[in-house]
This record gives structure tokens, sequence and C-alpha cells, in this order.
């Protein structure tokens, strides 16, 4: 069911009204959320929401008190992570790392079969590594975070960036829009790039490379056995994996000595949230 309001009460009733509906037609046990922030170590209060009104919100108690039946809730980046893992890409790899690229960047981090969330719950913030000090501005506050080079809005912004830069090489691009740089949208930019346009392609370059780069990072920091990559701008698959793969594979510290992961695309798309999500809530 898709909210339009933000506010955390519709959004909150929004979900109880589907529950209900659902339980109409079938037997419910429990109830599993994947919520977009900060979600305590509980799996019960979400802390911060940046995208919606969350703050210090006690989302399972709400939720529970409408339902009557226990709630789990999970930041939605582990519950897509845990979904790719259990049903999806990850499937019998013990040690991946689902990271999903749209517009920002979230990651969820399987480590031993078991979904690491950290101390407090606030683990696998990937998007919110510095890349650049004193880089591109970024919506938590801070400047040159991961997601600001290599999400599906950088994707966009260099796209517009290069097509005002290299107008007559962009025909293609500029054509599917309505013909200026800044009209440009991510879809766009897959398939102008799809149809060989060189500044689209360009612009895959460079989120490609700084999305490997990022994951070498995480490689030297976690070694997992592979990477799924989600998110919208994974359904441009071939456009993006070689040269991720190739960037990650030249700048990762030990590289010639060390059994390097595998980068796959996931495959359950905007349902990885939802069935990691209803999983996790059989583990409470
Ligand atoms: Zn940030």
């Amino acid at each position: 069911m898709a909210t339009t309001e933000r506010d955390a009460e519709s959004v909150e009733r929004t979900v109880a009204d589907l529950v209900l509906q659902l339980r109409a037609d079938y037997e419910i046990e429990a109830v599993g959320i994947g919520a977009a922030g900060f979600v305590d170590e509980k799996r019960s209060r979400v802390n911060f929401a940046p995208n919606l009104g969350w703050r210090d919100e006690p989302l399972r108690m709400a939720i529970e008190a409408a339902v009557e039946v226990p709630v789990v809730v999970e930041n939605d980046a582990n519950a897509a992570a845990w979904g790719e893992y259990r049903f999806g890409a990850g499937q019998g790899r013990d040690f991946a790392i689902t990271v999903t690229v749209g517009t920002g960047i979230g990651a969820g981090i399987i480590l031993g079969g078991s979904l690491y969330r950290g101390r407090w719950g606030a683990a696998g913030e990937f998007g919110h590594f510095t890349v650049d000090p004193g880089g591109r501005p970024c919506g938590c506050g801070n400047r040159g975070c991961w997601e600001q080079y290599a999400s599906g809005n950088a994707l966009v912004r260099e796209a517009r960036y290069l097509a005002s830069e290299r107008r007559t090489e962009a025909e293609t691009l500029l054509g599917l829009g309505d013909g200026t740089p800044e009209g440009v949208q991510g879809r766009h930019v897959t398939q102008a790039a799809r149809e060989g346009d060189p500044v689209a392609l360009a612009a895959f370059d460079f989120v490609s490379r700084w999305l490997g780069q990022g994951l070498s990072d995480v490689t030297s920091i976690l070694d997992p056995a592979c990477f799924v990559i989600g998110g919208g701008v994974s359904e441009a698959g071939d456009l993006l994996l070689p040269s991720t793969v190739r960037a990650l594979s030249e700048s990762v510290s030990g590289r010639g000595h060390r059994t390097l992961p595998s980068v796959v695309i996931a495959t359950l798309g905007n349902a990885a949230g939802l069935i990691g999500a209803a999983d996790l809530a059989r583990y409470r």
C-alpha cells in the first residue's frame, strides 16, 4: 500500500490498516516492518528517519497496540539484505553484504549467517562514510559522503553536468528528456547509455568507479564473500558491473594475493525488504 503522507501517525495508520485487511484472509502470527531510518538494537523504536517524521518513535508499540500481534521493526536496508541472503542473490553466502544503490546508498551486513546490526542497531550506514573530505554536501549534514558520488542521485547529477559541458555529444541523452541538462532523469541515463550515448556512458563510468572504490574499502574492513547490488541503479546491470568490479580489484589492498568478493545484482527487486522483514519477524 502506498503512503502519500509523511507524518508518523498516518504512516502508522496505513501499516495497521494493511495488517487488519490481510488478517481477514490470512492467519498472522507476527508482523515485520522494514523502516527507512535508524532502528534501535531492540528492533522496536525508530530513533531517526531522515525522510519521514519519525524521531524517537516507538513504532513497535504503536503498531502492536493497533493490530494485537507481535511486531518486529528492522532497518529497511537490513531487511533487504536479509531477504537477498535467505531467498535472493545472496543465498548460501554466509558473508554477504547487500548495497542498495538508489537515491542514496543503504547497506545490510550478513556475517557468518547472521545480520550484523552493531551495538545500538545503527551499523551498515556505508552511504555516509567520507570519501572526499570537504566534498559535496550530503543530506546527513556532512560533506563528501560516498552516496554523493556513487548513488542514483550522483548518476543523474554527473549526467546533467557532463551534458551541459559536452552538449553536442549528448544528443541522444538530451533527446530523451526536454532537451535541457536539467531535464535529464535517471531512466534517461540508462536508456541513452544502452544506445551508446558517450555522455551517459561516461556518467555510468563515473558512478561505477566510485562504487567499486567504496566496495574495495568495505572489503578491506569486512572481507565479505559477496556484494549484492540492489536498488534502482542496479537495474542497469551490465552498464554498472564491469567497471565496478574493475575498480574494486584495482584498488583493494593486497590485490593479487587475496580472494576478492564476487559482485552480483540483486534478484528480489523492491520486494527484498518486504520479504526480509517478514522472515525476520519469525526470529523474535
Ligand atoms: Zn552523508
